[in-house]
Formats: structure tokens, sequence, C-alpha cells
């Protein structure tokens, strides 16, 4: 495990102060979801866990997604539906037989509505000592406040690499956009249409146009905290160091707020038009 949330959870489950539920946001679900998995093998494995146990079944069971004990929910369609909560339930209704504990990921808490949010409530106001319970999400402030009041809140953040993935030209593309916006804002809905539109022809696409964006942004927060130094093919974004740090933290933040979206929101034009029109000084 390459962070340091997960120890504090098994420092705490050591000294027998486990809360039973947590909210967790992350900017990776899949990376946060294996470490979580890491944990729950930690937490359960009956011999004395060694980086990768492979030795005992119940191990082996959690990494092969079929420990009974063990129940990920992810959306069904857009929501979590309360029929799949319903599931949990009934499953949980037993004491676990091979592991220490009855637990339950939610993926994507962000989608619990109302009526999913209710029927969990169950766990979370009564809760079960051999009942412990996950919820995963991109943003926190977008997860019903009955879910989240009762959960303890974790930060589980990566740092991205997106130079791995993301074609050279889109990445171009990005920098020079950050070059307009941050130059002319009045004239950048048109450069939307007339220029980034033709280019944007899919989700993926713009997908990673944002990715790259958010690395630009992102180095920029850092470096006008002296976090990191700025990036060489940012170099000429240097004057924008003189800007203070909430600048750069509102666009990062409204960033990771469109790339969520861009999973639901099939309108192209009205994601970038978005960008512009919230990401000014205010
Ligand atoms: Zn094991």
């Amino acid at each position: 495990m390459n962070n340091n949330i997960f120890q504090e959870l098994i420092q705490a489950y050591r000294e027998n102060k486990l809360a039973h539920a947590f909210l967790i946001e992350t900017n990776d679900k899949e990376k946060s979801y294996h470490s979580l998995l890491q944990f729950l093998k930690i937490l359960n494995c009956p011999d004395e866990y060694k980086e990768g146990c492979s030795n005992c079944n119940l191990c082996h069971l959690i990494d092969t997604n079929s420990l009974p004990s063990l129940l990920t929910v992810y959306p069904d369609g857009i929501n979590i539906k309360k029929e799949q909560i319903l599931e949990v339930k009934r499953a949980f209704q037993t004491k676990p037989v091979f592991s220490k504990y009855n637990m339950y990921i939610i993926m994507d808490a962000e989608n619990l509505n109302s009526s999913s949010a209710n029927t969990m409530l169950k766990f979370l106001e009564e809760p079960e000592d051999s009942i412990i319970g996950f919820f995963i999400t991109n943003n926190k402030e977008n997860v019903i406040d009955t879910i989240k009041s009762r959960c303890q809140i974790l930060l589980d953040y990566y740092n991205v690499d997106v130079s791995m993935q993301i074609p050279s030209a889109l990445k171009e593309l990005a920098i020079s956009y950050v070059k307009e916006i941050e130059t002319s804002k009045m004239e950048t809905i048109l450069y939307n249409r007339d220029i980034l539109l033709p280019e944007i022809k899919d989700k993926k696409t713009l997908f990673y146009l944002f990715e790259s964006l958010l690395d630009i942004y992102r180095n920029l927060f850092f470096t006008v905290q002296n976090l990191e130094e700025l990036k060489g093919e940012y170099k000429e974004f240097k004057y924008l160091l003189k800007k203070d740090v909430k600048y750069f933290e509102r666009k990062v933040d409204l960033i990771m707020e469109i790339l969520d979206e861009i999973n639901y929101n099939l309108n192209i034009s009205l994601v970038l038009d978005r960008f512009v029109l919230e990401g000014g000084d205010s």
C-alpha cells in the first residue's frame, strides 16, 4: 500500500477503535478499491498477514471476489437502487462464517439516492460489531448528508501520471487551451465552438482533454505552494504563478467535478462552456 490512510485504520483496529462506516474520497477509485481490499485482508486474515498473502483461503477468496461476507455494490444504471441495499441487508442477517466481519463496499456513493440511503441507515444507526462498511466517491460533497454525517471521512489521493496514456496531440491542445482561457476569456466560448469542438469527437477525447487540464492546473497549484517544480512543458505558464493558491484550487476542483460529470453528460459543448463560465476569477 502506497498510502497511509489504511495504515491508520490498521492502527485503530489494533487499538479496538475502528469505526464501522467510512466514506473514502479519492481521485482514483480503482486504486482506492484495491488498497481497501488489501486492508480487508489484513483485517480478516487468520494468519499473520504478509504482503500478498496467498496461503490462506480467506485472502484467496477476497482476491477472487468470492467471499460471501464481502459485497461490493456498483450503481445499477445511474443510481444505486434500494433493492441493491436490501440484498446486502439480507445477506448480512447472519454472522460471517469465514471472516471476522460482514463487509460492504458502496462504489460511487454519490449515486445513493434518498430511498437507497434511507435503507442504508439501519447499518449506520444501529451498528453491529460484525458489520463494517465503506463508501467510495470522488467527491464527498456529492454524497447525501444522511450517509456522510454517519461516516468517518478518509481522503485517499494518488499522484496522477497522465503522461503514460494521453495522446501528445491532446496534451498540446490542453496547453493551447489554457493559454487561450487565461488570456482572452471573453472569446473562449467562441474558441470552444470553433477550435475545440471539431477536435473533441467523443467522450474519451473530452476526458483526456480534462485529464490534461487537471495535470496542468495541479502542477500550477502545487508549484505556487512550493511543493512541486513547474514542469518543463508548462514553463510558459510561469506568469500565472503570481495568482494565489485559491485560484488554482478552484480550477482543480472544477475540473474534478467536470471529469465526474463527463461520465453522465454527453453534451460536449455544454461541458466545455461550463469550464469557461465557472472557471473565471470570482
Ligand atoms: Zn491471508
